[in-house]
């Protein structure tokens, strides 16, 4: 805090006193010491209020005034300056009136007369203590406001941290908030990650379960067709043959029915296995559904390749499926067709294929190349389903009748009712034709109620004819067989024809009795419990397992023709129709052979003690009126140039 002189000389003052030669004294003495500012009154009343208004550094005050002296003065100064503090020299002459005039507030003395050094040392002396003393009230009033400032910016501050501390904590809160969220969002990104994956990998199985065959693993018919369809067009842009191979299992059906559905699969598991093995990486093993597979031979050169992959085929099946205990044999026709020869598309490719295949299942454990002329038997056989349709309606079907000879006294003791159909076109069609298509139809349910009925009503009407009694077989297919109505059926036809049961022979085939034990025994209970007779048809030549035999309550044994006919020629025919005879000798059981068309088969069959004999020596089947005449003729063993039916 420094006063300069400037700051002495430009202080205001302010002079007060009665006595105008004093002021003027005094105005001049300041003036000639530089003083700049000075005012001066001579109405003492007045002082105060000027002081109020203009605050004076310093105020030089005569005490002896008239009217209001210079205590009045002070004392009204003290209301204007409220800390006690008053700039005021006194001028008085009265040396007692000093203390006094200390007590009122005064802060120092002028002399009179007037001492020129000594008032000015006084005044400069007041001035300065003033002007400090109002400086240090300014930096004090300053400092006041500064600290007051500072408090208010310190509460402000504090105020400011603590909400800075609060939107930390929100931020902090926020900041974790964010952190949790991210972590979630990770943890949602990577299970929705795996979701994903597993969509796809549901999505994939979908796919892959849409185009495979669940119980081999081999692409199904649709992919097949997918991968036939692309292998037809590499093929065509490079001018190269392909082979499509359709296979069947021969007699898987047989298998199937006899030690079931279980073991049906683990061998089409086992086969589907040794298809892979046969085969060449690029080809496609297809299961189609049953125990048909189709192969696609994509890279061939010339149509022999497919041969080789065939026999191929072939020799990895011969050796027997290890199946629950079972060592099973299983063979298969195959049919092939070529690309472009036998079809430019999937659909003919496989069709010729498939007609292919019905012709190697002649043969069995073969294969068959496509021909032109399977198209026109494929086509023949449509038409045959198409006219079976109608023939029932317009009784079309008609039966012959071959007698059953009992071979030791040349007796006809039985006849078996055959099936022919008069077809308006191409005449009289034996059963081969049409009966597995009325099977495959289901025809061949209607037409057995027909056969039935025929038959026994034809027996029936030779009985009331006045012919001594005779047992009719009739062939009943496995389709039949397993029908429903089946037993009412028969107990009806029976009824209302009025023929004895025990004249009613049914021939049932080894497939029959091969088919599920359970119900198979109650339906054949059922017919022998009706006094029904049983003849196992062509035995020997279906699936071998004797133990059915002693299952099952049958009658009789018809030996196949295919053993009688090569009887006399071939040591191994003799040795199974002896084996069967013997069989039935054993087993009390009848033995009846078919197909006997010459006298040296007739006396072998005597000699072997065979019971009974049908067949072109003694006569073909002939229609139901040939045969009323055979019947009173009596049936004569012919001469062997005499053949098949009398049409
Ligand atoms: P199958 O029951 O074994 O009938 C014997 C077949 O041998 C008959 O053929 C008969 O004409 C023929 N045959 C008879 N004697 C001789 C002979 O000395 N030499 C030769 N080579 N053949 C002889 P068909 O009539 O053509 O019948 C064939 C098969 O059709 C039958 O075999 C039978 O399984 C089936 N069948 C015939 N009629 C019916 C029927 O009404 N219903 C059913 N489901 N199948 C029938
Ligand atoms: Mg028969
Ligand atoms: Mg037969």
């Amino acid at each position: 805090m420094v006063l300069s002189a400037s700051d002495i000389v430009n202080a205001s003052i302010l002079i007060v006193d009665d006595q105008d030669a004093n002021v003027l004294l005094l105005e001049r003495m300041l003036r000639g010491a530089g003083y700049a500012s000075i005012a001066s009154t001579t109405a003492s009343h007045a002082a105060c209020e000027l002081h109020r208004k203009n605050r004076y550094d310093l105020i030089l005050l005569d005490l002896q005034m008239p009217g209001t002296d210079g205590f009045r003065i002070m004392e009204c100064l003290k209301a204007i300056e409220l800390d006690g503090y008053l700039p005021v020299l006194v001028i008085t002459a009265q040396p007692e009136h000093k203390l006094r005039a200390l007590q009122a507030g005064a802060k120092d003395f002028i002399s009179k007369p007037f001492d020129l050094p000594e008032v000015l040392t006084r005044i400069h002396n007041m001035l300065e203590v003033r002007l400090l003393y109002r400086e240090s009230k300014h930096h004090r009033r300053v400092l006041e406001q500064t600290v007051h400032k500072l408090r208010e910016a310190e509460s402000g501050l504090r105020s400011t941290e603590a909400s800075l501390s609060k939107e930390k904590a929100a931020l902090d809160e926020y900041i974790l908030q964010l952190r949790q969220a991210n972590e979630h969002l990770v943890v949602a990104t990577i299970k929705a990650h795996e979701l994903a994956d597993q969509v796809q990998a549901a999505r994939d199985q979908m796919d892959y379960a849409a185009q495979h065959d669940a119980l081999t693993g081999l692409p199904n018919r649709l992919l097949l067709q997918d991968r036939l369809g692309q292998a037809i067009e590499a093929a065509r842009r490079q001018e190269r043959p392909l082979a499509v191979m359709f296979l069947d299992l021969d007699r898987f059906k047989y298998i199937n029915d006899s030690l079931g559905h279980a073991m049906g699969d683990q061998l089409l598991q086992s086969v589907a296995q040794r298809l892979k093995g046969g085969l060449r990486h690029s080809d496609t093993i297809s299961r189609q559904g049953g125990d048909e597979f189709v192969v696609l031979l994509p890279n061939i050169e010339h149509a022999e390749d497919a041969a080789l992959s065939a026999d191929k085929i072939l020799a990895a099946l011969t050796p027997p499926h290890h199946i629950g205990g079972h060592a099973l044999h299983i063979s298969v026709s195959i049919g092939i067709s070529i690309y472009p020869d036998d079809g430019q598309d999937t659909e003919t490719l496989l069709k010729s294929a498939d007609s292919a295949m019905y012709y190697a299942k002649n043969g069995r454990n073969t294969y068959k190349f496509f021909e032109q002329q399977m198209n026109a038997r494929a086509i023949q056989r449509q038409s045959i389903e198409t006219g079976l349709r109608r023939a029932l309606e317009r009784q079309e079907f008609v039966l012959h009748y071959q007698p059953v000879i009992h071979l030791l006294s040349g007796e006809t003791v039985g006849v078996e009712a055959l099936i022919r159909w008069q077809h308006p076109e191409r005449g009289i069609l034996l059963p081969e034709e049409f009966v597995p298509i009325a099977e495959e139809c289901g025809l061949i349910l209607p037409m057995g109620h027909w056969v039935l009925r025929e038959a026994c009503s034809q027996a029936q009407a030779w009985i009331q004819a006045g012919f001594p009694p005779i047992t009719v077989a009739i062939n009943t297919s496995a389709f039949e067989f397993r029908g429903k109505d089946f037993i009412e059926n028969i107990r009806a036809t029976l009824a209302e024809t009025g023929l004895a049961p025990h004249l009613l022979e049914l021939e049932i085939t080894e497939t029959v009795l091969m088919s599920d034990s359970v119900s198979t025994n109650s339906v054949l209970n059922a017919l022998v419990g009706m006094g029904i007779k049983l003849a196992i048809d062509d035995f020997g030549t279906g699936y071998s397992s004797l133990s059915y035999l002693r299952q099952y309550p049958v009658d009789a044994l018809k030996i196949d023709q295919s053993f009688v006919g090569q009887m006399t020629s071939s040591a191994d025919s003799a040795a199974i129709v002896s084996a069967v005879i013997s069989l039935g000798i054993n087993l009390k059981k009848r033995t009846v052979a078919e197909g006997i068309e010459t006298a040296e088969q007739h006396a072998l069959l005597l000699a072997l003690h065979c019971d009974e004999g049908q067949g072109y020596y003694f006569s073909p089947p002939v229609p139901a009126g040939e045969f009323a005449a055979l019947l009173q003729s009596g049936v004569l063993p012919l001469s062997e140039h005499r053949h098949r039916d009398t049409i």
